[in-house]
């Protein structure tokens, strides 16, 4: 079985469109994820762009995970595995993101109860 890949926020990276289209090179997957993507978050997104192997893990990754996400780029500067091992946790940045992605917060709540 994969070993779940979960990204700085809480997201659960295998689940993610990028990372099965990248997973099966699918391209079909690429384009399609590129048109919902683009059209949810309101900005032109290319096939292209949808390669990515996880955030937490070397490889490619999605341009917005490598180069704009603010959480990702947080995480890596403390060099923990996710932001449930951080000493701020949950700061307000990661508050934030949770208003719109509960389940992130469910699983990231899981992991820092348990260390
Ligand atoms: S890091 Fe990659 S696999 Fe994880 S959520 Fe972002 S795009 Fe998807
Ligand atoms: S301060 Fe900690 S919890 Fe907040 S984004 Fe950075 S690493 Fe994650």
């Amino acid at each position: 079985m994969t070993e779940k890949i979960i990204g700085f926020c809480g997201l659960i990276c295998n689940e993610c469109p990028a990372f099965i289209a990248t997973k099966n090179n699918d391209h079909e997957k690429r384009k399609e994820t590129a048109k919902l993507w683009s059209k949810e978050f309101k900005t032109e997104i290319k096939p292209d762009e949808i390669n990515c192997t996880g955030c937490t893990v070397e490889g490619v990754k999605f341009t917005h995970c490598k180069y704009s996400c603010e959480i990702r780029k947080c995480g890596l500067g403390k060099n923990i595995k996710n932001c449930a091992y951080c000493e701020q946790y949950p700061c307000v940045k990661l508050r934030e993101f949770f208003k719109m992605a509960p389940n992130c917060e469910l699983t990231l709540d899981k992991i820092s109860k348990s260390r």
